[in-house]
């Protein structure tokens, strides 16, 4: 029987070992797989906790609906029934602009504005701020493909007030990256396609959503449709995934609490050497850590590669959970949260108010808010000692929505370099690796580091992987 051994045992490594054994099901041939993580639980950044009544989410906390890769995986492991819309379909976002939550104008999507007359009237931009976003519908093209960072594109775009108050912290933010090194291509490509597509950004926005009411009206015509929404969730939190793909693997060998700290290739395949003193063989290995793990693994195999795959940055960050009793809040939390532009210089990124936005999140009588601390600017926080990063979370929430109330309880979760960054000429990096990975017959890197930082994108690559294996086996 052919041994494939995957390392990491994230969302990537575990959807890869689920279409791995799907497929060689579906053509009758027998593999023995086996799940390498040095975690001691399955699951990677996906972690979800429940305690007193709340549901906590320690890493990601929803995939988005526009990628169907996690919908469909989620559908094809029997969850349809499980799968969770917010609680409305656009949530208010606000952003803190001079110490004060403004609305980010209605029809502004992810940066982009749809609807002119909510950006006339905005408080959150100067009129010239507001002037210029309307003015990209006459913004020429831009004639070089050459990829260029995220901030330089949204000035050339929007103008510079809609980088520092929109995209800095709504677009880049999700990253938790820097707009100066950003690769618009590689981060974004929707927005390069929009450009080239229909010479703005509004305008190809425009034009999209026509497009997706068509097809949420063709939805709806069919009976079954139940509601989705631009985020999307598991009513048991993401950990349910992992728990239903686990059940769908259970031939697959998992071992965990152990590193994978070398890999060697002769003759008859691959050599894994353990933490634990151990060694495996395998005749295809996946590797889905990230990268500079995988740098690390592939290092005395092959040079190279392991140095292209450590030019890939990562930054840091820790989502900090607050829950609190529902009466001692006087905020109305009339949304899904708030983001943080740089220049407010505060010790927060942005804030989730989860209970607004997801149903089953908090008990009834109490509030769930969740802060993201780090990024690319503040790294430095996430190293602060736990009493520390309370204090200064509701430092921040009680200057920002005047609460100045005893927490009930408070979930830290350290994501230590997890946050890959595509910066500028990360599509050429992603080509070499690819190409080098490719000299290595029966070796195959994936992971949230090269195609796509997010769930969807790791299902979507995972599936692709395993398809390759089984041809090439
Ligand atoms: C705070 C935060 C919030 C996020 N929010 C969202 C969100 O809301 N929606 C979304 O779509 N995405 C979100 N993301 C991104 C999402 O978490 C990732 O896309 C996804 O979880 C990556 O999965 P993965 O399997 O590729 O990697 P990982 O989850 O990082 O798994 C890699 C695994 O490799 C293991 N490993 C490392 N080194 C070794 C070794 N040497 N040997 C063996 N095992 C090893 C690790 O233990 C880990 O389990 C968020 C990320 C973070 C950090």
């Amino acid at each position: 029987m052919k041994k494939v051994v995957i390392i990491g045992g994230g969302i990537s490594g575990l959807s890869t070992a689920y279409f791995l054994t799907e497929l060689a099901r579906e053509e009758g041939e027998a593999l023995d797989i086996t799940i390498v993580d040095k975690k001691d639980s399955p699951g990677g950044n996906i972690i979800t906790v429940r305690e007193g009544g709340f549901l906590i989410e320690g890493g990601p906390d929803c995939f988005l609906s526009e990628k169907p890769w996690a919908m469909a995986l989620c559908k094809r492991l029997g969850m349809e029934d499980s799968l969770l819309a917010t609680t409305t379909a656009r949530g208010k976002t606000y952003v803190l602009s001079k110490g004060k939550l403004h609305l980010l104008p209605e029809g502004v999507i992810l940066m982009v504005p749809t609807k002119m007359v909510p950006l006339l009237f905005s408080s959150l931009l100067t009129m010239w701020g507001k002037i210029r976003m309307g003015l990209e519908m006459f913004v020429p093209k831009r004639k070089s493909t050459e990829d260029e960072t995220l901030g330089s594109f949204v000035r050339r775009r929007l103008g510079k007030e809609a980088l520092d108050k929109i995209a800095g912290p709504l677009v880049a933010g999700v990253h938790g990256g820097d707009p100066e090194t950003m690769s618009i291509k590689s981060s974004f490509p929707k927005f390069v396609e929009m450009e080239e597509n229909y010479g703005s950004l509004i305008k190809g926005m425009i034009a999209k959503m026509k497009l997706m009411k068509g097809s949420a009206r063709q939805g709806q015509a069919k009976k079954s449709a139940k509601p989705v929404t631009m985020f999307m969730t598991i009513k048991n939190g993401l950990g349910d995934i992992v728990d239903t793909l686990l059940g769908k693997i259970k031939e697959t060998k998992i071992i965990k609490a152990t590193t994978v700290d070398n890999l060697t290739k002769d003759t008859d395949g691959y050599t894994l050497k353990l933490s634990n003193d151990e060694t495996l063989k395998a005749d295809a290995v996946v590797i889905s850590t990230p990268a500079y793990a995988t740098s690390a693994i592939v290092k005395s195999m092959d040079g190279s590669l392991s140095e292209k795959l450590d030019t890939i940055p990562y930054v840091s960050t820790a989502t900090v959970s607050i829950g609190f009793k529902r009466a001692d809040i006087a905020h109305p939390m009339d949304g899904f949260g708030f983001v943080i532009p740089k220049s407010e210089g505060r010790k927060i990124m942005a804030t989730s108010w989860v209970s607004k936005k997801w149903a089953g999140r908090a008990p009834e009588d109490c509030v769930l808010i969740r802060c993201f601390v780090g990024g690319a600017f503040d790294q430095d926080l996430v190293e602060l000692n736990d009493d520390e990063i309370k204090a200064m979370v509701l430092s921040e929430l009680k200057s920002i929505m005047g609460i100045d109330a005893e927490p009930v309880i408070c979930k830290i979760f350290r994501w230590r370099r997890a946050m890959p960054q595509y910066t500028v000429g990360h599509e050429g990096r992603v080509a070499e690796i690819a190409e080098l990975t490719d000299k290595h017959e029966g070796l195959y890197i994936t992971g949230s580091a090269f195609r796509g930082i997010g769930i969807s994108d790791n299902v979507r690559e995972a599936e692709a992987v395993a398809e390759r294996v089984l041809e090439r086996l």
